[in-house]
C-alpha cells in the first residue's frame, strides 16, 4: 500500500524502468537520488521487484537475458532500500504548494526576460518540468535573485531537494533582496527532505523571530522538527 504520493510524477514514471533495468545513465542517477527521499517510489520499486521475482520463479515469462540483467539490478535496489533508513523528517520537508509568484520584477540578464516570463507562466500553471528547464537556462550569474528563488522552489516541488540547494543559496548570496526570508524557509525544507535536521534548524533560526506569517510558520516548523528528533 502506498501511504504517500510522489511529488515528482516525471521521476515516478521511471519506477518500472528502474526495476527492469531500462533507464539511461542520466535517468538512473536522477531517479536514485529521488528514490532516497521518496517513500512512494520506494514502495513502487519494492512492488515491481516482488512482481518480477515471482515471474522469475515462475520461469516462463522472463527471458534468460532479461533475468541476467534484472537480477543484479534488483539486488542493488533491494540493498539500497534495506540500507535506507526511513527519513523521519520527510513529511516535515514536504512542499505541497508552490510559493506564489507575486509579480515581483525578475529582471534577468538582457535577452532572458522573455524566457523568465515564460518560465514563471509555466510555474504558475504547474508545468514544473517546463519551468525548471527555462529557469535553469535563465539562471546566469547576473540574473535576478528571483530567478534563483523560483528555480530552487521548482526543484523542491519536483522532489529534487539536493539540486534545490545551490539556487536557494544563490538567493542568499545576492542579499539583500525580497526573497531572502523565503529562501531560508525553503532551504530548511530541502534539508529536511535530505534528513539533515540540524541544517534545517539553522535556516529556520534566521527567520523564526520575524514578526511575519512566514516567521510564525518557521517557528512552528522548528518546534515540530525538534519534536521529531526526540
Ligand atoms: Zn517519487
Amino acid at each position: 500500500m502506498m501511504d504517500t504520493q510522489c511529488a515528482a510524477p516525471d521521476l515516478n514514471d521511471l519506477t518500472g524502468g528502474y526495476a527492469s533495468g531500462r533507464l539511461t545513465p542520466a535517468e538512473l542517477e536522477a531517479f536514485e537520488l529521488h528514490l532516497l527521499e521518496c517513500p512512494a517510489c520506494q514502495d513502487e520499486v519494492r512492488t515491481a521487484a516482488a512482481v518480477r521475482g515471482a515471474a522469475r520463479s515462475g520461469g516462463r515469462h522472463v527471458g534468460r537475458r532479461a533475468a541476467l540483467i534484472a537480477i543484479p539490478l534488483l539486488a542493488a535496489a533491494a540493498v539500497l532500500l534495506l540500507l535506507l533508513p526511513r527519513n523521519p523528517y520527510a513529511s516535515l520537508g514536504r512542499v505541497d504548494t508552490a510559493a506564489p509568484y507575486k509579480g515581483i520584477p525578475t529582471r534577468a540578464a538582457e535577452g532572458a526576460l522573455l524566457v523568465v516570463d515564460s518560465a514563471l507562466a509555466a510555474y504558475g500553471r504547474g508545468d514544473l518540468a517546463q519551468a525548471e528547464a527555462q529557469l535553469t537556462r535563465a539562471a546566469t550569474d547576473d540574473a535576478e535573485p528571483g530567478v534563483f528563488f523560483f528555480l530552487g522552489v521548482t526543484r523542491l516541488l519536483r522532489g529534487r531537494a539536493q539540486n534545490a540547494l545551490a539556487p536557494l543559496h544563490g538567493v542568499l548570496s545576492r542579499a539583500p533582496n525580497p526573497y531572502v526570508a523565503e529562501a531560508h524557509f525553503y532551504l530548511a525544507k530541502a534539508w529536511l527532505q535530505l534528513a539533515r535536521p540540524d541544517s534545517a534548524l539553522a535556516q529556520l533560526r534566521e527567520i523564526e523571530t520575524d514578526r511575519t506569517p512566514l516567521g510564525r510558520t518557521a517557528k512552528e516548523l522548528g518546534i515540530r522538527v525538534r519534536e521529531a528528533g526526540r
